[in-house]
């Protein structure tokens, strides 16, 4: 697997995948890569001649500063991860590689898309998300690019942008991948203590309930009877809300022909967890 280290190095990269007219699949990630990584991984193998990751802790999206600081670091390991699932390169800039001007967000008009859910909680994530990945897509120039379902909101941001900014490139999105117990694959996992780890399941089996409930009942009887859950229970919840899946916004009843979303984000002590399911 090619190690690429910088900015030049990816854009030699680059020009060699065009030259053969190779069509070029893209992972981007923060590190710490876990099965739900390589989902995405896999699905690129799959779907073109070439595979790129990236792995780049993007300070521009961290609102909470221990949260960067705290983010897992453990590089050797992605490494030999990507190699053993046959990605062909990994391209692991420094700050400068994409921030060449300082630590500054392009804005992206985001719709309204940002202003609700993990937009409302972490203000300027989103813009700082959206500015590295667009600069990554602009260095890049991938065929396809890679993104997880498990940041659903973050996946619906990337489409409208990509469409918005007619960037040539087409946006895959990958469902969740899940430990046994249902707790979704998070880098932040491995902060969680075992105790609170076990706690966790309770994420996403309120999910599953709320998506049962959801065949019976409209969204403003399923909220309380969830947040009721949460209330006797050792996680802090932030959110808990059921959206329509193009717009992000909440709405009084499933009218048919549209697709529908329960997020959650809770706090494990002082773990903060994000979930979803489609409910219909
Ligand atoms: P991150 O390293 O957390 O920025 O994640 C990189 C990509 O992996 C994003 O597109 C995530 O949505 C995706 N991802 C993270 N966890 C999972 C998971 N459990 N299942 C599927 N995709 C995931």
């Amino acid at each position: 697997m090619l190690i690429i280290k910088n900015r030049q190095e990816l854009s030699d990269f680059v020009q060699s995948i065009r030259a053969k007219q190779l069509t070029l699949g893209f992972v981007p990630t923060m590190g710490a890569l876990h099965e739900g990584h390589l989902s995405l991984i896999k699905r690129s193998i799959e779907g073109n001649q070439y595979t790129l990751c990236s792995i780049f802790v993007n300070p521009t999206q961290f609102n909470n500063p221990t949260d960067l600081e705290k983010y897992p670091r453990t590089e050797q390991e992605d490494i030999r991860k990507l190699e053993s699932a046959g990605c062909d390169a990994v391209y692991i800039p420094g700050v400068n590689d994409l921030y060449p001007q300082g630590l500054e967000n392009d804005f992206t008009d985001m719709g309204g898309l940002d202003s609700v859910m993990e937009g409302a909680f972490r203000p300027g994530h989103f813009q700082g998300m959206a500015t590295v990945v667009k600069r990554l897509l602009m260095q890049a120039q991938p065929t396809r690019a890679y993104f997880g379902e498990k940041d659903f909101q973050q996946l619906q941001i990337i489409r409208k942008m990509v469409k918005d900014e007619k960037l040539p490139v087409e946006i895959i999105g990958v469902p969740i991948v899940r430990e046994e117990s249902g707790l979704a694959l998070s880098s932040r996992n491995m902060r969680l203590s075992p105790d609170f780890k076990e706690k966790s399941v309770m994420i996403y089996q309120t999910l599953v309930k709320a998506k049962e409930l959801a065949s019976q009942l409209p969204p403003r009887q399923i909220i309380p009877i969830i947040e009721q859950i949460y209330s006797h229970s050792d996680l802090k919840l932030e959110y808990f809300t059921l959206v329509e899946e193009e717009d992000l916004r909440t709405f009084d009843d499933f009218e048919k022909g549209k697709h529908y979303r329960a997020f959650v984000a809770a706090f494990a002590g002082e773990i903060r967890l994000i979930d979803n399911i489609q409910i219909r």
